[in-house]
């Protein structure tokens, strides 16, 4: 089977195309084009009419990539939430008009789940893992259980990607700032003492936004101010994680969503794993971000488990959590 996924929960518009290899994520295209606002934070209605341009032609471009034909696409899926509403609606319009000028199923699938399916179906040995998920806007760890994903841990208020990029825009570094203050991280050696906010298994930004502002207004060096962040946030989502584990008794821990690409925290992650015996798993940085190619899979996954889905009622959902999905492809 061969799905063409379409993924536009916020910034970004991706277009992916995958195949079912005997189980397997076989990913034939991978396309993303990213909306960058020319000041201040994402705009909803902006960000959808960045997709609504791009999304014919990155359509185009992932079947001509894949060297496939239209006629050989079995399903269309699309990330039905959570996201902004506007660009949400943007990606599951085209993919509903691919799917009746195809005449192929639809389905819209939880863009969280995909983060951790994707892992599965692309990492060998990447069976049960508990999901550090690090992002712009979601910030969780799930993991299986009971029939669902669960989230064990989440972010309070803003992700972790969010604070990054806050931070970032009021020293003045360009959006998105998560690698260039993971740079200048690299540079700092003083650590500035930051509100360490885990209450329960959840986790909190934003108190700790404001001090690292405070800090640098006060005349702390950016780089002892981005290296204290990093190693402050990163130490907190590792814990959390590492409680996820011992509670659910796994042995694995992936990572996925944009932040997963920061060098520190993958370190702390892999270490945490390997003083528990326990395998890290990091997938390809394409297929850590958002991405088409995810939806694809995660389409394959529920199609292929009975899931079918009617064109009028191919709803989005901006609040759709990650534990309302049945998950019916797996025991
Ligand atoms: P996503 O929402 O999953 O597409 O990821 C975007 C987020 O990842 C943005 O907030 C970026 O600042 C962040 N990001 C990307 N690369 C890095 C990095 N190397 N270190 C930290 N954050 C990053
Ligand atoms: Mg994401």
């Amino acid at each position: 089977m061969i799905c063409l996924g379409i993924e536009g929960t916020a910034h970004s518009i991706g277009v992916g195309i995958v195949r079912n290899n005997n189980g397997n994520c076989e990913v034939l295209s991978n396309l993303i084009k990213a909306y960058r606002p020319e000041k201040g934070g994402i705009h909803p209605r902006e960000a959808a009419n960045h997709h609504a341009t791009n999304i014919a032609d990155l359509i185009k471009e992932s079947v001509k990539k894949s060297q496939i034909d239209f006629s050989d696409v079995d399903l269309v899926s699309f990330s039905s939430g959570p996201g902004l509403g506007p660009c949400l609606r943007t990606a599951a319009t085209a993919a509903r008009a691919l799917s009746l000028s195809l005449k192929k199923p639809i389905i819209g699938v939880n863009h969280c789940v995909a983060h951790l399916e994707i892992g599965r179906g692309t990492l060998n040995d990447c069976n049960d893992p508990v999901l550090l998920y690090t992002s712009g806007a979601n910030t969780q760890v799930i993991a299986f259980a009971e029939g669902k994903y669960r989230v064990f841990g989440e972010t309070l208020d803003i992700g972790i990607g969010n604070c990054l990029d806050k931070f970032g825009r009021s020293v003045g570094l360009e959006f998105p700032s998560g690698p260039k203050i993971e740079k200048l991280a690299i540079k700092g050696k003083k650590y500035l003492e930051l509100p360490y906010s885990i209450k329960g298994m959840d986790i909190a930004f934003s108190g700790l936004l404001t001090a690292a502002e405070q800090y640098y207004n006060n005349g702390e060096k950016l780089e002892d101010t981005c290296y204290s962040i990093q190693e402050t946030t990163f130490a907190a989502l590792t814990e959390i994680t590492e409680r996820a584990m011992a509670h659910t008794e796994k042995d694995e821990v992936l990572l996925g969503g944009g932040v997963a690409a920061n060098n520190r925290l993958r370190d702390m992650v892999q270490t945490m794993a390997s003083e528990r015996n326990a395998s890290f798993f990091v997938p390809s940085k394409d297929l850590c971000v958002d991405n088409g190619a995810m939806i694809a899979w995660l389409g394959v996954l529920m199609h292929n488990s009975g899931v079918r889905m009617k064109v009028e009622n191919s709803y989005i959902d901006q609040r759709f959590r990650t534990d309302m999905v049945d998950v019916t492809w797996r025991d």
